[in-house]
C-alpha cells in the first residue's frame, strides 16, 4: 500500500519547503521535488497545507491515579484525542508508588497501554521509592526501553524524594547514561504555605496558586540542577513555568551542563487570572506547577525562542469539573491537580507562529523533532524522512476553529480554552502509514498503536 501526499509545504526544524512525500506501508520511502511521482494507491492533495511529522507529546498521564481518584482519559481515549490534534506519539508515565517494585509497575503500565492505544506510546519511569532494589532496577527499565526516570521534589509523603535520594537516582542515571526527569517545586516549603492558607479560611482554588510561589520552584530548580552537576547526571526539567526556574536552566545550559526543560501550553496561554474565576471555576485550572502572573509568559516565548525551553509537552491529566476537581471544595488541597491539553497542543503552538513568537521551524522542533531526540525515538519519530515512520500531519493554516468541550475528543467534562479562537486546524493524520484522521472523520483503531522501546537521549555527547 502506497500513499503520495503532494503539493504540500513539508516542514522541518529548519522551515518549510514544497516536496512530495511517498509512503510505502508504514514508512516514508521519497521526500521529492514535487511532480517526481504522480501514482499511488492513494494520492492526498496537499496544496496549500504544511506536511509536518506528527506531534510527540512526552508528558501524559493517562489513567493516571491520583489522591484517590484517576485522571479520565484512558489509553484508548487520550491517544485517540491526541491523534485528532496531530499528535501521533505520546511518552506516559508509569508511577511506583512507594512500597512497590519498579519492574512490576511496568508491567502494570503494559497490561494498560497494550492494545488500548490509537498512536505509538513510551514509557518514563516516576521513581518514587528511591533504595537498592529500585536502583537496580532502572537497568532492567532501560534494557526495555524506558530511558528516563522522573523524580519529584514536591508531594511530600507522596511522590517526593530527598536530595539524597535524588542524589542516589542521579548516580545511576550518570552510570547509564539516562535522563533524570524533576518535578521541581519546593514541596516541603509550600505544603506549610498551603497549611496557615487553609488555616486562615483561604480556601479557595486561587490559593493553590498563592501558596507555591514561582521562587520555589526557582529554588527547587537550582537545587536540582546543582544535584546535577555534583554527579554528571543529565537533567530534564518538566512543566517549567516561572521565569525564576528558566532563569536557573538558562545559566546552566550557559555553563554547559547537559540540563533541559520543557514548557506547557498552559503555562504560555493561562495565568492566575484564570485560577481566580468565581463560582469554584478556578478549580479547573489547579496543576503543579500552577498557573503564573501573565508576566512569566513573555519569558516562557523567549526560552522557547533560544532553546532554553527545548520542548513543549501537555502534562495531559484530566479531572472532570464535576465530581473530581469538586472534591477540593471547601479546601483547595484537596483538588486533583492536572489539566486536559493533549488534543490542542500543535493548534496552540501553532498560534504562537500565527503571533509571531515562534517560527514555522521551532514550531515542528519543540512539539516533534526535539522531543524525538531528547527521548530516544529519532529518526524513527520526530522527522520527515526516508526511512522514518510515516507519522505525518497535514495542516491547514488558514482553517479556523473554536475551542471547546462541546467539540473536542477528550473524555473531560471541561476546555482550559472554552471559546478560544484558533487559526490553523489539523486535516488529515497518519499514524505508521495508516490513516487515522481525515476530513470524514476518526478511522484509526485503539488496537493500533505499539510500544516504542526508546534509547537514550540524544543530546548527550
Ligand atoms: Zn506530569
Amino acid at each position: 500500500m502506497t500513499t503520495l501526499i503532494k503539493g504540500g509545504q513539508v516542514l522541518s526544524t529548519t522551515g518549510a519547503s514544497l516536496a512530495d512525500v511517498l509512503v510505502d506501508g508504514e514508512k516514508i520511502i521519497a521526500v521529492t521535488a514535487p511532480g517526481v511521482f504522480t501514482e499511488a494507491d492513494e494520492v492526498i492533495d496537499a496544496t496549500g497545507k504544511y506536511v509536518l511529522p506528527g506531534g510527540i507529546d512526552a508528558h501524559t498521564h493517562m489513567e493516571m491515579p491520583f489522591g484517590g481518584t484517576h485522571s479520565v482519559d484512558t489509553f484508548g481515549t487520550g491517544t485517540t484525542a491526541a491523534a485528532w490534534g496531530g499528535t501521533t506519539t505520546i511518552i506516559d508515565f508509569a508511577v511506583q508508588a512507594k512500597g512497590t517494585s519498579v519492574l512490576s509497575t511496568l508491567d502494570k503500565w503494559h497490561e494498560k497501554a497494550d492494545g488500548n492505544c490509537a498512536i505509538d506510546y513510551g514509557f518514563h519511569m516516576i521513581i518514587s521509592d528511591v533504595n537498592d532494589t529500585s536502583l537496580k532496577e532502572m537497568e532492567a527499565c532501560i534494557d526495555g526501553g524506558v530511558t528516563s526516570f522522573k523524580m519529584f521534589m514536591a508531594y511530600p509523603g507522596v511522590f517526593y524524594s530527598t536530595d539524597g535520594e535524588i542524589l542516589l537516582a542521579m548516580q545511576k542515571a550518570r552510570e547509564t547514561g539516562s535522563t533524570i526527569m524533576m518535578h521541581a517545586e519546593n514541596g516541603i516549603a509550600i505544603d506549610q504555605l498551603a497549611a496557615q492558607a487553609y488555616a486562615a479560611g483561604r480556601i479557595e482554588p486561587v490559593h493553590h496558586s498563592l501558596t507555591r510561589p514561582p521562587e520555589l520552584e526557582g529554588e527547587a530548580t537550582s537545587r536540582a540542577i546543582t544535584l546535577a552537576k555534583v554527579t554528571g547526571s543529565p537533567l530534564y526539567i518538566v512543566h517549567l513555568s516561572a521565569a525564576q526556574a528558566l532563569a536557573a536552566v538558562a545559566e546552566a545550559r550557559n555553563e554547559g551542563q547537559n540540563v533541559f526543560a520543557e514548557t506547557c501550553p498552559q503555562y504560555l496561554y493561562l495565568s492566575i487570572e484564570d485560577m481566580a474565576k468565581p463560582d469554584f471555576e478556578g478549580a479547573k485550572y489547579v496543576a503543579s506547577p500552577p498557573l503564573r502572573e501573565k508576566s512569566h509568559q513573555t519569558d516562557l516565548w523567549k526560552g522557547l525562542r533560544t532553546n532554553d525551553l527545548s520542548v513543549v509537552s501537555t502534562d495531559h491529566c484530566p479531572f472532570c469539573f464535576k465530581d473530581q476537581k469538586e472534591l477540593g471544595r471547601g479546601d483547595f488541597r484537596a483538588i486533583p491537580n492536572g489539566m486536559p491539553g493533549v488534543e490542542h497542543r500543535m493548534d496552540l503552538l501553532h498560534q504562537g507562529v500565527v503571533a509571531g513568537e515562534i517560527s514555522l521551524g521551532r514550531w515542528v522542533e519543540t512539539c516533534s523533532t526535539t522531543p524525538a531526540r531528547m527521548f530516544g525515538l529519532y529518526p524513527q519519530k520526530g522527522v520527515i524522512a526516508p526511512g522514518s515512520d510515516a507519522d505525518i500531519v497535514i495542516y491547514d493554516p488558514a482553517a479556523r476553529q473554536t475551542l471547546s468541550a462541546e467539540t473536542h475528543h477528550m473524555n473531560v467534562d471541561y476546555s482550559a480554552y472554552e471559546g478560544l479562537e484558533i487559526t490553523g486546524k489539523v486535516e488529515t493524520v497518519l499514524s505508521r502509514g495508516r490513516v487515522v484522521v481525515s476530513p470524514s472523520g476518526f478511522s484509526g483503531s485503539t488496537t493500533h498503536g505499539k510500544f516504542l522501546s526508546r534509547g537514550l537521549n540524544q543530546y548527550l555527547i
